[in-house]
């Protein structure tokens, strides 16, 4: 069993610090908001008052932060992770974020003569407690292999994508593909309204045609069709808008800097800026039918 430190206990972290304390790690945590650890500590955790008191130590440290910013703030400068890790140690960044800023951090960590992955998930908050997420995974192949245990005690499925920053990179093209095709699938059932046509007919039809995809089958965003698809409870997330318009705007920002032409990803990053900002950042990115049939 190894020492793990444990930084980022929000939505996301908690439960996947949870599994790893479960699986009879030992676990530092630490969090800016300190009494998320208190669940962690009730199940054997110990609560570190600092970063540094995490790293020490460790043999790996996990971080599950919001964003680009709050990594290069974990990471970098003086007492950063980079700087205080035990040699030897691996880190693994969870978070999704910027492929530049990933790239960065693990050029700075190869530098100092430490190992860094970058590992964003899919599968969600339910994906985290039931660890059963999908890790994107971008490094060496000796420090991926390294990671797979530890990853494989919060995951189901880890794939290795390629060098540094290319889980980063997956994670990305595959929520750009996502957020296209929600909005794709939404315009369609509007249409279908318009025309006359049923809810259950246009699915019925599609899922078995061209039209099929994940957010038609899995996560239909009309009532009925898919019974757990959080169109049958209100649009409660589920994915929020506002984690949807975060990754279309990694996605937007990495095709500028790198001039890749996506323009439908660009206009579901604008559609999605304007649903969140009209209220409803906290609701299931699926809820942005409701926008497209009151337009
Ligand atoms: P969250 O806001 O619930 O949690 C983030 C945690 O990080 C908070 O507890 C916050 O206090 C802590 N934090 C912020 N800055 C810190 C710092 N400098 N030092 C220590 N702790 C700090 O977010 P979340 O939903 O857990 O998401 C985390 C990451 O996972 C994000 O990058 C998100 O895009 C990604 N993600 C989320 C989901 C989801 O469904 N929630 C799904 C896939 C990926």
């Amino acid at each position: 069993m190894a020492r793990i430190g444990f930084i980022g206990l929000g939505n996301m972290g908690a439960p996947m610090a949870l599994n790893l304390v479960r699986a009879g790690h030992a676990l530092t945590v630490f969090d800016l908001t300190p009494d998320r650890t208190g669940k962690l500590v009730a199940e054997g955790a110990i609560a570190s008052e600092t970063p540094q008191g995490v790293a020490e130590g460790a043999e790996v440290i996990i971080t599950m932060l919001p964003a680009g910013r709050e990594v290069r703030a974990v990471y970098g400068g003086t007492g950063g992770l980079v700087e205080v890790a035990e040699p030897g140690a691996l880190l693994i960044d969870c978070s999704t974020i910027d492929v530049a800023t990933a790239r960065e951090m693990a050029a700075a960590a190869a530098e100092a003569g430490i190992a860094m992955i970058d590992a964003p998930v899919s599968g969600g908050v339910g994906g985290a407690e039931a660890g059963t997420l999908t890790f994107m995974v971008g490094g060496t192949p000796d420090d991926v292999m390294r990671a797979q245990p530890i990853l494989a005690a919060m995951g189901r499925s880890i794939v290795h994508a390629g060098e540094a920053g290319a889980g980063q990179a997956a994670k990305i093209c595959n929520n750009m593909i996502l957020g296209i095709s929600m909005i794709g699938v939404a315009e369609a059932f509007v249409l279908a309204e318009k025309l006359g046509l049923s809810h259950q007919a246009l699915f019925d039809i599609a899922s078995a045609s061209s039209g099929q995809c994940w957010s038609l089958t899995t996560y239909c965003p009309v009532p009925g069709p898919v019974p757990t698809s959080p169109a049958n409870r209100g649009y409660a997330p589920g994915f929020t808008a506002a984690m949807m318009l975060k990754d279309l705007e990694l996605a937007r920002g990495a095709a500028e800097a790198n001039g890749a032409h996506a323009e439908l990803g660009a206009v579901a990053a604008a559609l999605y800026r304007r649903f969140a900002e009209g209220g409803d950042a906290g609701v299931d990115f699926s809820g942005i039918i409701r926008m497209i049939r009151g337009a």
